[in-house]
């Protein structure tokens, strides 16, 4: 049990700057907008925060689960925090909670009858053994009774048959060094859009990983603040066993940000960084990330997949990895609704359209092809509601969400409506969706 800690005690809540790889999932998480980020960091506002643990399982890093104890009145601000390199050390708690004791009696002399929870001795064993850094349960405890429910739109906890993940094998401090054995493009050559295919091989450095999952890159050089660029995430677009089966590699989709593109006033400084690769070149990797949005391992599991453009990366590595155990009874249905411009805009368009039909369900929606009305996925989603909803009505069946964040919304309705079509309870089966694991987000 957690005794509490005293008033003038907080159990701050922290981001750890040299883990996080400012994939916003915590600020989109948080249910009453206490995360907030600048160019540098994510951060979390203690006048805000009630540790609700909500930003906690999405994060793919476990950077966001850091707590420190210390006095109310010397929180870290947002500002400071935005300054960081590297968290704070935790300051030793009995110190603190025998300052809080005195300052307390100071106060109140008479309170010697006080509860024994409100004891140093008492709190220091509450806020952990040794009294260190206080741990994420506990935070949990003290915000049980004020938590509000997190309004997230997907589930935050894998298909209760997923195979267990490898995380943080590599950090920001100790990188692994891959090399470069591919670097293909997969949108037409007169396409606007640079789609790439880079294949990254690990030699003989351990990097097991699970379709679903990402890794960080870090690119060379510094910022406008003249500090190591932080890293950049990207989904793996191959299955477990590599790109190339039997091989330590793995494979991304990265798309080449130019200046002025999508509103965007820059180029990419990691996307230009990887498409310019050459074979042969090294890269420094972090990660494998990713605890959630994984593949059930149950067999006859039926995927839905819901993506827009470079969004497709994880799809093709589940698709891939079904594909390769074609023939066996370890398939259950493939559906997909693919977004992108035109055709020849589509990443993997050849490859794709060779997968046999009774293999795979493939739905594209093209906003851009000339001569032809727009359509997104969720369009494609409702006109094939009866389908949808079947799938969705089987505990089978995932749903995997991910590409563009704006898509998440209408995806999400167009959901709601094949399943309020039919009659049915859409919050009831969300809920379900959710809590089984089985509903999964990946916006950007
Ligand atoms: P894009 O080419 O800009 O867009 C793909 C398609 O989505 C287009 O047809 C676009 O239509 C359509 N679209 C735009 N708004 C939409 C909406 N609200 N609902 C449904 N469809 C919509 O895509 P992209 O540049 O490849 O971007 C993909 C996204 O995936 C990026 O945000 C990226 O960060 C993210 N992502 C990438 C990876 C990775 O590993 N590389 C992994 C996860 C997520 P119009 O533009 O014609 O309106």
């Amino acid at each position: 049990m957690n005794a509490p800690l005293p008033a003038t005690l907080l159990k701050q809540h922290l981001i750890d700057p040299e883990i996080c790889i400012r994939c916003n999932t915590c600020e989109e998480t948080c249910p009453i907008g206490a995360i907030t980020h600048d160019g540098n960091n994510y951060v979390v506002n203690p006048d805000i925060c009630n540790g609700c643990m909500a930003c906690v399982p999405p994060c793919p890093t476990g950077s966001i689960d850091n707590w420190r104890v210390i006095p109310r009145a010397r929180a870290y601000g947002v500002d400071a925090q935005f300054g960081w390199d590297a968290l704070p050390p935790q300051e030793p708690v009995e110190d603190l909670l025998a300052a809080a004791a005195a300052a307390d009696a100071e106060a109140a002399p008479a309170s010697a009858s006080a509860p024994a929870v409100n004891s140093p001795a008492a709190a220091a064993a509450a806020a952990g053994p040794g009294a260190a850094v206080a741990t994420a349960g506990e935070a949990a405890d003290d915000a049980a009774d004020t938590a509000k429910p997190a309004q997230v739109a997907g589930a935050v906890v894998p298909p209760w048959s997923a195979a267990h993940p490898y995380v943080n094998l590599y950090t920001h401090k100790e990188p692994v060094t891959a090399t470069v054995v591919g670097n293909y493009r997969v949108t037409d050559g007169d396409a606007e859009s640079d789609v790439r295919h880079i294949v990254l091989d690990f030699g003989e450095a351990p990097f097991p990983v699970l379709e679903g999952q990402s890794i960080g890159i870090l690119p060379p050089g510094v910022d406008a603040r003249g500090r190591p660029h932080h890293a950049r995430q990207y989904s793996i677009a191959s299955p477990r066993d590599g790109e190339r089966p039997g091989y330590n590699n793995l494979s991304l989709t990265v798309k080449r940000v130019v200046a002025g593109q999508d509103g965007n006033t820059h180029a990419g400084v990691c996307s230009n960084y990887l498409c310019d690769l050459a074979k042969h070149d090294t890269v420094r990797v972090i990660g494998p990330f990713g605890n959630t949005f994984l593949m059930p391992g149950r067999p006859g599991a039926n995927l839905l997949m819901i993506c827009t453009g470079t969004g497709s990366a994880p799809m093709r590595a589940m698709t891939e990895r079904c594909r390769r155990r074609m023939g066996g009874d370890e398939n259950g249905k493939l559906m997909l609704f693919f977004g992108a411009r035109t055709r020849r805009e589509l990443p993997y368009f050849g490859p794709l359209m060779k997968l046999p039909r009774d293999f795979i369900d493939i739905n594209l929606a093209l906003s851009r092809e000339p001569g032809r009305p727009r359509r997104y996925v969720q369009d494609l989603i409702v006109e094939r509601a009866e389908d949808v909803l079947a799938l969705l009505n089987d505990e089978k069946t995932c749903v995997y969400v991910c590409g563009l964040k704006g898509m998440e919304t209408g995806v999400l309705e167009a959901l709601r409506h094949a399943v309020v079509q039919a009659g049915q309870d859409w919050t009831i089966l969300h809920q379900a969706l959710c809590r089984q694991g089985r509903l999964h987000f990946e916006t950007y």
